[in-house]
């Protein structure tokens, strides 16, 4: 069957004082519906220009898609304007940021704002059914008192708490796609936790497939299906949740997985030597080389391709990595010594 979201072979330049830079260099995934699919990587890897580029948010100048194609439920969003957009926008498509003060306003009610994100998408509706529908969805996500809520304004709301309300917007008009860009990063760790609880039980009562980014394996592990692991604008790997965890087939997803806190170290945590590539001057071949515990000659001239591999990979989920060597990669956290006296 057609996924719901395709995006194929998608590049993103943005203009910059060192001259042209690729974001995303050639990214192509998809999404079925239903799934939730986490998009990983270091900042600057493209995985939120990726995200960007679906709901056409990329501003034009200093960023221009390039390339590509972004196809939802058969219809081609790139060549998407005006009316059409906006009905998409926050109707069958609809985005969660990290800041959500960046995405509220703040001189609206929290009330006000999910009422309208309601009757953008449903002018019939009257102002006492949309309030009384946005207490219900205050309600629904965890907002105490929302009678009380509905009339105050975003300052007066706690980080977590805006966060439910950036929520509650994003679930409004009952999406087929959810976009959640670090859904969790602004927040205390116990209210990550409660935020992704809620998350799970949003995405499973609207079945809304979700693209999840996040540069947070522990969310990963919590939610994903599926997982498209990105550095320098381009996927290295991908594959199902579980086979991702077990053994990863790329040197850089094993590095993260290295750097994920264990409890049998103490909650040491080791992160992967070096830094992400200055995208105005990637390095040759494999992006990764200057960096990967593995690389050899052929990694700085040859740039390897996103290939099929055999081997378990989830259910009916295809695995993928751009790394020459991936068959020899057997033990990727090995590769990252950690405790070493
Ligand atoms: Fe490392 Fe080479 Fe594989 Fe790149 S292609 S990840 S440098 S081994
Ligand atoms: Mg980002």
């Amino acid at each position: 069957t057609m996924p719901l979201l395709s995006i194929e072979n998608l590049v993103v330049d943005f203009a910059t004082d060192d001259g042209l830079v690729h974001a995303v260099d050639g990214v192509s995934l998809t999404v079925r519906t239903g799934e939730i699919v986490a998009v990983v990587g270091e900042s600057g890897s493209g995985k939120s220009v990726t995200a960007m580029s679906i709901l056409g948010l990329i501003r034009t100048p200093p960023g221009v898609i390039r390339d590509g194609r972004i196809v939802f439920r058969g219809e081609d969003l790139r060549a998407v304007t005006g009316e059409r957009l906006r009905e998409i926008r926050g109707g069958d498509v609809a985005m969660i940021f990290q800041d959500p003060m960046t995405a509220l306003n703040p001189v609206m009610t929290v009330g006000q704002q999910v009422a309208e994100a309601l009757r953008l998408h449903d002018r019939d509706l009257g102002k006492d059914a949309a309030r009384t529908r946005v207490v219900e969805l205050l309600r629904k996500v965890g907002v105490p008192d929302a009678e009380t809520r509905y009339g105050q304004y975003p300052h007066e709301f706690s980080g977590g708490m805006r966060q439910r309300a950036m929520i509650a917007m994003a679930i409004a008009n009952d999406p087929d796609l959810l976009i959640a860009d670090e859904p969790t990063t602004a927040l205390d760790v116990t209210i990550q936790a409660q935020v992704l609880d809620l998350l799970r039980t949003a995405q499973q009562e609207t079945g809304a497939a979700t693209i999840l980014i996040t540069h947070d394996l522990g969310v990963v592990a919590e939610l994903a299906d599926r997982v498209v692991v990105m550095y320098g604008g381009r996927v290295v790997e991908e594959a199902g949740v579980r086979p991702l965890f077990a053994r990863p087939r790329h040197p850089y997803t094993a590095g993260l997985l290295a750097s994920v806190p264990r409890a049998d170290l103490d909650g040491e945590l080791m992160s992967i030597p070096g830094s992400p590539p200055d995208m105005s001057d990637p390095p040759s071949g494999c992006a990764f080389h200057p960096r990967c515990p593995m690389a050899r000659e052929r990694c700085r001239t040859d740039r390897p391709e996103l290939l099929e591999l055999s081997g378990p990979s989830g259910e009916g989920e295809v695995r993928r990595s751009a790394c020459h060597f991936a068959d020899e990669l057997a033990d990727g956290r090995a590769l990252y010594a950690v405790g070493e006296e």
